[in-house]
């Protein structure tokens, strides 16, 4: 699964991707955490990847093909967004009973049939009574997404027919997701630079960092995230848990594993000291000539 760079926290990235990624994501699933954006921006991403037109389950959503492009764009056939449409801007049951019968109609375009039911913990009653008999046997092309706050806030039948995933507060607010965003960007500078075992392209990129410990030690941070992605597809593992699968699998066809172990022991050995060193340039230039 391509998490697009998003700042998703680790664990609920593992977890879904773990899923999506062997083909096993259950029917119906709870996303439940974070904040509504968070979670409605992640509900588009997965949706995306289900009707994704690319062969390998890592790099769905490609956003190249068709389906992505249309996907991005809001406009595929084959994605509904089920919001509420009353005053009050809740999933009602009129609403659920047009999903039910829409969902027995096989998609149009892709190969799946995705419903991001928003907001789903202000449904009421009758609407989650009403949702239970889809939920119960839905057609097999079809995938359910419940963007809700709390699990806690859905009847019992309803949560024991759906898998819910935590996503973490992480990025609750937007200036800390947007330095996680950075920090991807930046984590994957360094690990290329570190893949091309180059002393002056490694220079450069830390070179970045002079006057920003804070950024630093976010990409270091996930620097040694995509480290140990590159060690693991060495010893023939798959999925990558670092959303930077492209940089890991540089690092694994340029680096043998005791290189990357080493680098690994570099970049969390400068993570430990980062805060007592006063002079930022000579942290830098110490990473950078172990790293070599
Ligand atoms: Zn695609």
């Amino acid at each position: 699964m391509n998490f697009e760079n998003k700042g998703y926290d680790s664990k609920f990235k593992e977890l879904i991707s773990s899923a999506f990624d062997s083909g096993r994501l259950p029917h119906a699933i709870i996303l439940e955490g974070a904040n509504e954006t968070t979670r409605m921006t992640f509900a588009k991403t997965l949706a995306k990847a289900l009707v994704c037109k690319e062969s390998t389950n890592e790099v769905k959503p490609c956003g190249k093909c068709a389906d992505c492009l249309k996907a991005e764009s809001m406009s595929h056939v084959d994605i509904k967004f089920v919001e509420g449409t009353n005053k009050s801007k809740t999933v009602s049951v009129e609403d659920i009973r047009r999903v039910r019968s829409d969902a027995y109609v096989v998609p149009n375009e892709a190969e799946r049939k995705v419903y991001i039911i928003t907001g789903a913990h202000k449904m009421n009653e009758t609407a989650m009574n009403a949702f239970l008999k889809v939920l119960e046997e839905p057609p097999s092309y079809v995938n359910f997404i419940l963007e809700c706050e709390d699990k806690a806030m859905l009847l019992q039948t309803v949560k024991s027919r759906c898998v819910a995933f935590r996503m973490g507060d992480l990025t609750d607010d937007s200036v800390t997701a947007k330095k996680l965003e950075k920090s991807y960007e930046n984590a994957k500078l360094i690990a290329d630079a570190i893949s091309l075992d180059s002393e002056i392209e490694l220079m450069k990129v830390l070179g970045l960092f002079e006057k920003d410990k804070e950024a630093l030690k976010l990409a270091l941070e996930e620097v040694i995230l995509i480290l140990r992605d590159g060690l693991s597809l060495k010893s023939g593992a798959e999925k990558c848990l670092s959303g930077n699968g492209e940089t890991a699998r540089k690092i694994s066809s340029n680096m043998t594993s005791e290189k990357i172990m080493r680098a690994m022991d570099v970049v969390s050995e400068a993570l430990s000291g980062i805060q007592y060193f006063a002079n930022q340039n000579l942290l830098l230039a110490r990473l950078s000539s172990r790293l070599k």
